[in-house]
C-alpha cells in the first residue's frame, strides 16, 4: 500500500499562521489586499475560536 505523505513544498509556499489566542493553524486567509508597492496584506479570521487579525508583508522582486 503506498502511502502519500504531504509535500514539504505546498507548506513553505502557503501563508501559513498560527492563531494567537488558541494556537490553531490557518492555512487561508479570508481576503488578501494589495496595499501597493509590493506590499499585501492578509486578513484572517481563526474557524476554532473566532479571532481575527491581519498581517502585512512585502512581495519579493521576481
Ligand atoms: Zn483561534
Amino acid at each position: 500500500m503506498v502511502r502519500l505523505s504531504p509535500t514539504r513544498k505546498l507548506d513553505v509556499m502557503r501563508p501559513v499562521l498560527k492563531c494567537e489566542d488558541c494556537g490553531d493553524v490557518l492555512y487561508n486567509p479570508e481576503w488578501s489586499e494589495f496595499l501597493g508597492e509590493g506590499q499585501v496584506r492578509h486578513a484572517w479570521r481563526c474557524e476554532a475560536c473566532g479571532c481575527r487579525f491581519e498581517t502585512t508583508f512585502r512581495l519579493e522582486a521576481a
